[in-house]
């Protein structure tokens, strides 16, 4: 039994290893075996991450996050979590490798998902034309022309950044008017090879085997109109991930996991939450870092809360462990 296991390494789950490890907590932290380093690993340049006057790659920050952690005992596992018993003192987490691993304490920083349109050929075409990634996909689409649908900084970042292999990029965005921050905005405005397509919503995607079109919808006229392409990026926001805690922890109204006031703490006594599943509006590497920070913290107080015979047996165990 460990004293403390972290599920999730984005941001969120690395800053509350860091802090866990450097509180001798020995976490092991769950990074997941095909998203390892969260979002940013699908990032190029990361402005705005403090510290790094001249920018970092996302994935170049993820990895420094993660030796920091490592640095000071943190035992990261690259599995995916397939369930959780988070009532009782003794949380238990069991693996895709079948293997269960028992805490006093649980960190869920498991962050949140692509969110899909909801069409039924975005399934049919997803990695035939339709893709969630820039840069993991952007390189495909060399010369051809393509869309991006959002209005947020999402979409702002993947269409800059697919004009660097694309002819032309579609922004089709369902208002008149962007969410994304100014820079972003001012970004993708000055860019020659970026064209809006504003008040459109996509109502169907057309392909046999690959892309080759969208059908457009006014969302001020009703109007439909065709549009050919060859890709489409969906950059609509995301969901928090939250399947692997349903009817054991609170939910928000807007679906994040509820924690008490500024704190970590869940409906469940003993379980922390941090970074995107927690958070519906803030959303950045820094404030998901921080509330890394907030969760270690709590979980490091709560086990100082608990009987010294479970301590002791936690120890003991991540002892025989190491040895
Ligand atoms: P946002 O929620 O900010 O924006 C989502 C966009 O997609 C909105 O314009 C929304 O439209 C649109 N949208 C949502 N659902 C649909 C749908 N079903 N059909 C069509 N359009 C839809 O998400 P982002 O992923 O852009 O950003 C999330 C957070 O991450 C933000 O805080 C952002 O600042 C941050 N971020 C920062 C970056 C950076 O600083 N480098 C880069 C990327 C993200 P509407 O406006 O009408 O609601």
């Amino acid at each position: 039994m460990r004293q403390i296991i972290i599920i999730g390494s984005g941001p969120a789950g690395y800053t509350a290893a860091i802090y866990a490890a450097r509180a001798n907590l020995k976490p092991l932290l769950i990074a997941s075996s095909v998203e390892a380093g969260g979002e940013l690993m699908n990032t190029t340049d990361v402005e705005n991450f403090p510290g790094f006057p001249e920018g970092i790659q996302g994935p170049e920050l993820m990895t420094k996050m993660q030796e920091q952690a490592e640095r000071f005992g943190t035992e990261v596992v690259y599995d995916d979590v397939t369930s959780l018993e988070l009532t009782g003192p003794t949380k238990k987490v069991t693996l895709g490798d079948g293997s269960t691993h028992e805490a006093l304490a649980v960190i869920f920083s498991t962050g949140s998902a692509y969110r899909k349109l909801g069409l039924s050929d975005e399934e049919r075409l997803s990695g035939h034309g339709v893709s969630w990634c820039a840069t993991c996909d952007g390189f495909f689409f060399k010369n051809k022309t393509i869309a991006v649908v959002g209005g947020g900084d999402s979409a702002m970042e993947e269409a800059t950044f697919l004009t660097r292999f694309a002819e032309k990029v579609h922004v089709i965005h369902r208002k008149d008017t962007l969410r994304a921050s100014k820079i972003m905005q001012d970004r993708a405005f000055a860019n020659d090879k970026i064209e809006f397509v504003w008040n459109a919503e996509v109502a169907g995607i057309t392909g046999a085997d690959a892309v080759d079109g969208l059908r457009l919808r006014d969302t001020v006229t009703g109007d439909e109109s065709t549009l050919d392409i060859g890709g489409l990026f969906v950059a609509i926001g995301n969901d928090p991930r939250t399947h692997l805690v349903h009817g054991q922890l609170d939910l928000t109204p807007e679906g994040t996991i509820a924690v008490a006031g500024r704190s970590s703490k869940t409906s469940q006594a003993g379980v922390f939450a941090a970074g995107d599943v927690v958070d519906p509006t803030y959303r950045q590497a820094v404030t998901a870092a921080a509330s890394g920070t907030v969760a270690a913290l709590d979980a490091e107080h709560y086990l100082t809360t608990l009987p010294k015979d479970l301590l002791a047996k936690a120890s003991e165990s991540e002892l025989a462990a190491a040895n």
